[in-house]
């Protein structure tokens, strides 16, 4: 069994959350409302895992599902720059997989293994896991076909996080309606099938041009709430 690594978020607020950085052989679940930062924290690990291990990197490649289009190149530019590394060899390192509906988003995964090993991928992002299958599965007939397909999705993610020694972040939305599945809206949608595979759980929160982030239900991290803004280089102190 190989040793578990760590990527750093590029700041010491959430290094510090993470307590060290962001683990391989681990699922962690980003949670938080729209627009709470969980796509710029996904932009901004996809650079970070590929700065050498001497400073905080695993010097890997990034294998990135973008389920809802929010991949943008330039925002891995800007944060490439901030941080002062290439931008082109950045952006050649990061395989995306533009992901059409829920059952490609799983296809993606099932024949992710090859990519993964060819080109040294040491973290998965998938931004958003949920919302494909939430946009899919509408009604409480379907609930449980939705969360026995979204249950495949992340139990896969997990396992090939354990496999290929890579890290792999879940993104997932809470709505600001209340949920018509679970009725509070204080719980992420799928949350109960995505927290109950993951390592570690994340809540991103607004609170005016800052962030916090909270480590939920982890008894051994030092710190369990922190803020963080949002800018060019990403998620930033
Ligand atoms: P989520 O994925 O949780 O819905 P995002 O990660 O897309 O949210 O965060 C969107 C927010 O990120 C924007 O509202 C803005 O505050 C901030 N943001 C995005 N790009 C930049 C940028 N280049 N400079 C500063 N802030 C930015
Ligand atoms: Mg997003």
């Amino acid at each position: 069994r190989q040793d578990i690594g760590k990527i750093t978020t590029g700041t010491n607020c959430l290094d510090t959350l993470f307590d060290g950085g962001v683990e391989t052989q681990a699922l962690t679940e980003v949670y938080g409302e729209f627009g709470s930062g969980k796509t710029q924290f996904a932009h901004t690990l996809a650079v970070m895992v590929q700065k050498p291990k001497t400073e905080g990197g695993l010097d890997g490649g990034v294998l990135y599902i973008d389920t809802e289009n929010t991949f943008r190149p330039e925002r891995i530019v800007s944060i490439a720059q901030a941080h002062e590394m290439d931008p082109e060899k950045v952006l050649d390192r990061i395989i995306v997989a533009r992901a059409y509906n829920s059952a490609h988003q799983t296809l993606i995964l099932e024949e992710a293994g090859p990519i993964i090993e060819e080109n040294n991928i040491r973290l998965i992002v998938a931004d958003s896991a949920v919302g494909l299958f939430r946009a899919e599965y509408l009604g409480r007939g379907t609930l449980s076909n939705r969360q026995q397909k979204l249950n495949h999705f992340v139990h896969m993610l997990s396992r090939i996080a354990e496999t290929y020694n890579c890290a792999a972040i879940a993104t997932n939305q809470v709505m600001a309606s209340p949920d018509v599945f679970f009725g509070d809206p204080t719980r992420p949608i799928g949350g109960n099938v995505v927290a109950h595979t993951s390592t570690y759980r994340i809540y991103f929160k607004k609170s005016g041009k800052k962030r916090i982030a909270r480590m939920v239900d982890s008894p051994h991290h030092p710190e369990e709430e922190v803020i963080f803004a949002l800018g060019e280089a990403g998620v930033m102190d």
